[in-house]
């Protein structure tokens, strides 16, 4: 279905990002990876990703918060494969703390590494996409770009950054045959959360079952978390041209969280 297309897709070396990359691969387009890691399993995945689909695989190291960064690796994605005509905006962290407590340097992370990188990306991605008058920008927002949580002051005013980003790029493109979206999920067990279990584990003395069972699951309806598989079928929908008329969209997929 994404034959002949190529995606960017930061934040790629874990969890969400890496299951939306695997689904782009699986479904013909040729990938970009991004992110941290070691060095060596990264380049076990991008062989094995690369094996199993047929497409090209590369990996960019980039810190994303880092514009100049973003540059090089947008223009290493374009020369390697002719084009990125799908940008997804993945890469994140996250910090819980009290606002008056906040660190300022964890905030400013925060606000770089979500906020600030996705324009660097859009910012680079986008001439291109206007030249082939073709693209799909997907922001891997969350349900806290819609809703808030306390103590999450950072990461939800990051992510609600995103939502607007997300509608103002797809006012200024919607003409040029591009298309911009976030994706809002609910909790996902990969190891950004699993970090945010044990922790509160830790803080209110219980064991991860229960944390998971009282605490996190209990604003989701479906008690369910979120597949990364239902994710990525979302992002592939997107990027496909049956999607061409969904634009500027926050579209929830996290159990029934925001329907309360
Ligand atoms: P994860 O920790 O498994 O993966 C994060 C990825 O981002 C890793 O590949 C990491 O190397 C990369 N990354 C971090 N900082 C980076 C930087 N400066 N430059 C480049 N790459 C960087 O996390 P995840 O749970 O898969 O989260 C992925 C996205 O989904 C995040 O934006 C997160 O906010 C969002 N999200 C997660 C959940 C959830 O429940 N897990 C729910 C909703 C939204």
């Amino acid at each position: 279905m994404l034959k002949n297309k190529s995606a960017l897709v930061t934040g790629s070396t874990s969890g969400i990002g890496l299951g939306l990359a695997r689904a782009l691969a699986r479904a013909g387009a040729n990938v970009m990876l991004n992110g941290f890691g070691d060095a060596a399993a990264i380049e076990l995945l991008r062989r094995e990703l690369a094996a199993a689909t047929g497409v090209q695989v590369l990996h960019h190291p980039a810190d994303v918060s880092k514009p100049a960064e973003v540059a090089a690796m947008v223009a290493a994605a374009e020369q390697a494969f002719g084009s990125v005509d799908i940008l997804i905006n993945n890469a994140g962290i996250q910090f819980v703390s009290p606002v008056e407590d906040f660190p300022l340097e964890r905030w400013a992370a925060i606000q770089d590494v979500i906020l600030n990188a996705s324009f660097y990306t859009i910012r680079a991605a986008l001439p291109g996409m206007k030249r082939r008058h073709w693209g799909r920008i997907i922001n891997l927002v969350s349900t806290h770009g819609l809703v808030a949580s306390p103590f999450k002051s950072a990461y939800v005013a990051a992510k609600h950054g995103q939502v607007g980003l997300t509608k103002s790029v797809a006012l200024e493109v919607a003409e040029a045959g591009i298309t911009c979206n976030a994706i809002c999920p609910g909790y996902v067990l990969t190891p950004l959360v699993q970090g945010q279990i044990e922790s509160q584990a830790k803080v209110n003395n219980l064991p991860p079952e229960r944390v998971i069972k009282e605490v996190i699951l209990a604003v989701q309806p479906t008690k369910r978390f979120v597949e990364i598989e239902d994710i990525a079928a979302l992002a592939v929908f997107l990027c496909s041209d049956a999607a061409k008329s969904i634009t500027g969209a926050a579209i929830p997929i996290d159990g029934g969280w925001t329907a309360r």
